[in-house]
């Protein structure tokens, strides 16, 4: 039976998708009774939060929780503006970066709006676009096969602007793909958007990026006004589970944000984690050396097993698995293994892994080999 408050939802709810997570350990071990579980489906440090971090967490008093937290994240915010070398008035804070992608949306766009796309890009997007009633257009991926496969055909972005486009989101590098952009492209994109329409490009992964020809989009905010920029804590900072992102864009689009943002939507543990974190230079060489190390390792094993994958600048590889993808998502549950399943993005075959520790990824590729069988490319098997 259909849900008979359906028609009450305003237009574009009563037709949204809800972002669909990674499976959390706790479901699995409640619906299929297995133990020892690898979580490789929601792009985390594996090393998780660093020991700063943990101090800094345990750190806060009785009395700091009892207290609303400060509502303008003043620590936090000129910590950020110390770390790109800007006014803290730049900064706007998320509970993680997803709220403030929500924010952008609110404040921007409505109805009779446009916002644009990649095809295989950050599923919070649309959703973002079509919570506001505003609409959402995909510009088609790069072609499997070509140069930048599954990634941001840019061209094919400028092609759908036009005089209603109010947003454009980019991903840089880009989720679920792992595909990222260089700089001369990028820049000669936002040379043709035009004032009006305001992009925002999205360096969740950023911390990962060590090629020269990656652009921290940060720089370019003087020559683009119309630019945001936004962070995470989540993904190579380690701290997923508490919360905390946060944009960078000329302050007048940061007071603009600032109208729709929740009061105290940083809590007062994620506040001290996030600034701790941000001074564990440590922790965070350590998570992307390793996350390198391992991602070069695991897109071998990819090979080894005669699977193609999209090579990765992030702390996950899409991996394309010859078959609907399903059966083999499931498969490696029952194994203890969670991967992120990608047909949401209209990618059935895919499968995206995040990259752990080593003898996690272990268990991934011995798990896999398993559920795969022994096929052309197995030469060890030898009776
Ligand atoms: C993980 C991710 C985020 C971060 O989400 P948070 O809300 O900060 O945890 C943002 N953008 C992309 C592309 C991501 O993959």
């Amino acid at each position: 039976m259909s849900n008979p408050y359906l028609r009450l939802a305003a237009p574009g709810v009563a037709s949204l998708k809800p972002y669909l997570p990674g499976k959390p350990i706790s479901e699995l071990e409640r619906e299929y009774g297995v133990t020892n579980i690898v979580k490789l489906a929601s792009n985390e440090n594996p090393l998780g939060p660093g020991k700063r971090a943990l101090d800094a967490i345990q750190a806060c008093t009785d009395s700091s929780l009892s207290r609303y937290p400060d509502g303008g994240g003043f620590d936090l915010k000129q910590a950020l503006g110390r770390r790109h070398g800007l006014d803290p008035a730049c900064i706007t804070l998320g509970n993680g970066s997803n709220d403030v992608l929500v924010m952008i949306a609110e404040a921007f766009l409505q109805a009779s709006l446009e916002a644009i796309h990649s095809q295989y890009a950050f599923a919070v997007y649309p959703i973002a676009i079509q919570a506001v009633g505003a609409t959402g257009r995909a510009a088609p991926a790069l072609a499997p096969g070509s140069e930048g496969a599954y990634g941001h055909d840019l061209t094919a972005m400028a092609d759908l602007i036009n005089d209603k486009t109010r947003l454009v989101f980019i991903a840089n590098p880009n989720n679920p793909t792992g595909t990222w952009l260089r700089a001369e492209p990028l820049r000669n994109f936002l040379e043709q958007v035009p004032q009006e329409t305001l992009v925002v490009v999205d360096q969740a992964y950023a911390e990962y990026m060590d090629d020269p020809d990656y652009p921290d989009c940060v720089d370019w905010l003087d020559r683009f006004p119309n630019l945001i920029v936004t962070h995470t804590f989540s993904k190579a900072f380690g701290l997923a589970g508490l919360r905390v992102g946060y944009s960078v864009s000329a302050p007048g689009i940061a007071q603009i944000l600032e109208r729709v943002r929740q009061p105290f939507n940083v809590n007062v543990v994620a506040n001290a984690a996030a600034l701790a974190a941000l001074e564990d230079h440590q922790h965070l060489a350590r998570s992307v050396e390793l996350n390198a190390g391992e991602r070069e390792r695991l897109q071998h094993g990819f090979a080894n097993l005669g699977l193609e994958y999209v090579p990765s600048a992030g702390n996950f590889v899409l991996v394309e698995m010859g078959q609907d993808a399903a059966a083999i998502y499931d498969a490696l549950l029952r194994s203890s293994v969670i991967v992120r399943p990608v047909a949401n993005y209209g990618l059935d075959q895919h499968l995206r892994i995040s990259i752990g520790t080593t003898s996690e990824n272990d268990r991934l590729l011995d798990a896999l080999s398993q559920v795969l069988g022994p096929g052309d490319n197995d030469e060890s098997d030898g009776g």
